[in-house]
């Protein structure tokens, strides 16, 4: 396979993909709403998206690629956080945009090309609107502005609704003000406490869906290539960026492909605020390194749910640990054969598993193997560090002694002399909780960081 082949939602088929132009290629990604610290979720779109940035400049040179990822700076939800942590709205979103691109270091995702923040982009969001008002496809009523659904005849076509079931199931914000309950906000007043512009219908804020189409039109045109999100945003989300970006624009045409990665679980259960079982990225990298993060994220194919729990990040700890025993600094220049399986819509499992056959070929002293293993490796943003520093990494996550672990293992070695199994195993796990990993072979008992 040597072209990339992608699963467009809009026709839910595998399609190949064929850039507008290849001197410009084109992926806009909705970026995150800065009212909270991203979470496991969050980060799965994040490492999806920016693995086809990577597949992409791989493909067509980094000059080649324009990767946009916004950030939404002004919503409900932001005003709302900053007033139950009684904290000015910028204080947080600039505190939370900060903890983002932390995260986004700590699991290696490359910068993008921009990441526009709606706030420096109302003045264009309001002229949209307004167009949107003299096109007739959308209304003023009581200090809103709404977009008329009935004005778009391909709506529900990406998210495979039919606007007649949409409107029996309601699950569409009711308001008297609309004409129709799937019409929805570009526009909203602001209390004077909140964050607000001036606009031609009074001092309010734009709507969400409004800002992804006002920034990925200006950087990247009416007609671009991919657009990505979680599952979640189909419906509505991404359903009215098309519709009051095609109506705008007077075309059937938005982004070409739209790709769209599944959920993450936890122990089976769906990963949400209400049920309390949601990891942020920085707990998750607390304890296992953004490596080991990013590992387990690709360990499954982006567009199946995922399931996020201890065995799989110890697994990918073990995973990483091993293929560390053949990090190099050289790495070969030519794109590893293994690369069409990421062509073949992103399937990571089986990129996986070519590189644990590429570590063993390289592990038989082939190094023209161990070369291409570890291009491969950083190919999908593993092995950002050298070897010594990820010992160092672990290392400082210990609180231990290496005396003190040394001393353990020889207590432990004379309880099993004596046959106090009980006692050997109660050391051994001691030794694993304070992030130690004891063997046993031929009689000699060695440790490594976890
Ligand atoms: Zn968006």
């Amino acid at each position: 396979m040597n072209d990339l082949h992608l699963t467009n939602s809009l026709t839910n088929k595998k399609e190949i993909f064929n850039p507008i132009n290849p001197e410009k290629v084109s992926l806009y990604a909705c970026g995150p709403t800065v009212y909270d610290n991203p979470h496991v979720g969050n980060a799965r779109a994040l490492v999806v998206f920016d693995l086809l940035f990577r597949i992409l400049v791989e493909l067509y040179g980094k000059k080649k690629v324009m990767y946009v990822r916004n950030i939404t700076d002004i919503d409900d939800k932001i005003i709302q956080a900053s007033k139950d942590k009684k904290i000015n709205i910028s204080d947080l979103t600039d505190e939370i945009t900060k903890n983002f691109h932390k995260d986004c270091e700590t699991l290696f995702c490359l910068k993008p090309s921009k990441e526009p923040k709606a706030t420096d982009h109302v003045e264009e969001m309001i002229k949209m609107t307004e167009k949107l008002i003299n096109k007739k496809a959308a209304y003023e009523s009581g200090g809103h502005v709404y977009f008329s659904v009935a004005s778009f005849k391909n709506y529900g076509k990406l998210s495979n609704k039919n606007p007649g079931d949409l409107k029996a199931g309601a699950r569409v914000e009711v308001s008297k003000l609309k004409k129709d309950p799937l019409d929805f906000v570009l526009w909203k007043p602001s209390e004077k406490s909140d964050p607000g512009w001036d606009s031609p219908w009074g001092r309010g804020r734009p709507g969400w869906h409004l800002e992804c189409s006002v920034m990925s039109e200006k950087y990247l045109g009416i007609n671009f290539d991919i657009h990505g999100g979680g599952l979640d945003l189909i419906f509505p989300h991404h359903e009215n960026e098309i519709a009051q970006s095609c109506v705008y624009n007077e075309t059937d045409k938005f982004a070409n492909y739209w790709v769209h990665n599944g959920f993450v679980t936890m122990n089976k259960e769906k990963m949400s605020k209400s049920l309390g079982n949601i990891t942020t990225i920085e707990d998750a990298t607390k304890k296992y390194s953004g490596q080991v993060v990013r590992l387990s994220l690709l360990s499954t194919q982006y567009k199946q749910p995922l399931d996020w729990n201890n065995e799989l990040l110890t697994e990918q700890s073990k995973t990483l640990d091993k293929w560390y025993s053949m990090y190099s600094s050289e790495v070969s220049e030519k794109t590893p054969d293994c690369f069409r399986e990421l062509l073949d819509d992103m399937n990571t499992p089986l990129y996986i598993s070519k590189l644990h056959e590429l570590f063993q070929q390289s592990q038989s002293g082939n190094t023209d193997k161990k070369k291409e293993f570890n291009k491969a490796c950083r190919l999908i943003g593993l092995f950002n560090e050298t070897a010594e520093k990820r010992a160092d990494y672990k290392k400082s996550k210990v609180k231990i002694s290496e005396a003190k672990i040394l001393s353990k293992i020889k207590n432990r070695d004379k309880a099993k002399k004596i046959g106090d199994y009980k006692l050997a195993d109660e050391i051994r796990d001691e030794l694993n909780k304070e992030g130690i990993d004891i063997k046993d072979e031929k009689g000699k008992t060695t440790w490594n960081y976890k």
